[in-house]
């Protein structure tokens, strides 16, 4: 009898589970499905994004034994830089906003990443952390993962999350939806979805003060009103990931409809989830309002409760930020 080979960590990224949404799906008529990128090794969809980006340095020889990877990140893509670099012999240094939820910070240290957090500021500001990032690659000669940039990115999206969906719905998905932070997850599993279907809707779901909602929905970059506390997307400017890509919708959705869902798909049907899943969702129920019965929509659940513990899951947290938990998901979503 021989023995079945197994293989490390960096082959365990993808090939997620579609996950019904129960009571929306019934709610709103249509199939509503969340691909549970919360169970990739690091916790969130970005896993994907720091294979691609690593595998694809590898590739073009920029990454060599023993290389040293630096990156600006919300964090779940610097949590997936550092176990897949340890994974394949890599270190990794991490500049991260002071904003980010302390969870992340503290499992970015524990898991080995040398971590530098630095105060919140704009792209257009030198100090912005993608810009130390880039710096510090540059004096060092380490590799810049350039997650915004780099569109390694949205290929492996391409490569894997579309075709997933494909398969896992037997090519009966109508739509996808995602938001976006550097845009990798959007364009590159849509872009693969259009190719085997042109009629699949391509939408984008965007938290206020952010700018992709204008952008698809107006051709420009303008600052919405409002702002939101989700970590991780509400992209300011249009990144190489995104450009030229086509949206057929796009909706704004507000922290508090994203925070309602967060909470009925925990106490109801068992799923711990970040707010960015809740704006995508929030984006699927309304798309699933506006298209009609009977249509298959598909969206991202992108990580865990399990890093904002301390701020969406802290009722004091919550009502400092004027949020209420107890808000029913039939009001947010009615
Ligand atoms: N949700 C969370 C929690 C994230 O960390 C990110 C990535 N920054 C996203 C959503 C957005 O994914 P993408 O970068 O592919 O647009």
């Amino acid at each position: 009898m021989s023995i079945k080979t197994y293989h490390g960590i960096d082959h365990h990224v993808g090939g997620t589970p579609l996950i019904r949404l129960k009571r929306l799906s019934e709610l709103t008529g249509c199939e509503i499905l969340g691909k549970a990128e919360f169970m990739n090794p690091g916790g969130s969809v970005k896993d994907r994004t720091a294979l691609g980006i690593i595998t694809e340095a590898e590739k073009q020889g920029l990454l060599k034994p023993g290389g040293t990877i630096v990156e600006g990140t919300a964090g779940n893509t610097g949590i997936g830089l550092t176990l897949i670099g340890q994974a394949r012999g890599y270190r990794s240094v991490i500049i991260i906003p002071e904003t980010q939820s302390p969870e992340k910070i503290t499992l970015l240290r524990t898991l080995g990443a040398e971590v530098h957090c630095v105060p919140a500021k704009p792209y257009s500001d030198t100090g912005n952390y993608n810009h130390i990032a880039r710096r510090l690659a540059e004096e060092n000669g380490w590799f810049w993962a350039n997650q915004f940039d780099n569109t390694a990115n949205r290929l492996v999206h391409y490569q894997t999350t579309g075709p997933e969906i494909w398969r896992q719905t037997r090519g009966e998905v109508s739509a996808f939806v995602s938001a976006v932070g550097t845009g990798g997850t959007l364009a590159g599993t849509s872009i693969y979805l259009k190719e085997q279907n042109p009629a699949i809707h391509t939408v984008c779901a965007d938290p206020y003060g952010a700018a992709m909602w204008s952008w698809f929905t107006h051709g420009h970059t303008d600052i919405d009103d409002g702002d939101s506390i989700a970590e991780g997307i509400g992209q300011m400017r249009v990144t190489s990931n995104i450009e030229g890509l086509n949206v057929d919708k796009a909706y704004r959705i507000d922290d508090q409809t994203a925070l309602s869902i967060i909470y009925h798909l925990l106490r109801d049907e068992g799923l711990f989830l970040g707010l960015s899943s809740g704006i995508n969702i929030g984006a699927a129920v309304r798309h699933a309002q506006e298209q009609g019965p009977g249509k298959t929509i598909v969206t991202i659940l992108c990580d865990s409760g399990h890093k904002y513990q301390s701020k969406l899951y802290n009722r004091d947290w919550l009502q400092a930020n004027d949020l209420d938990p107890d808000f029913t998901l039939e009001k947010a979503v009615g």
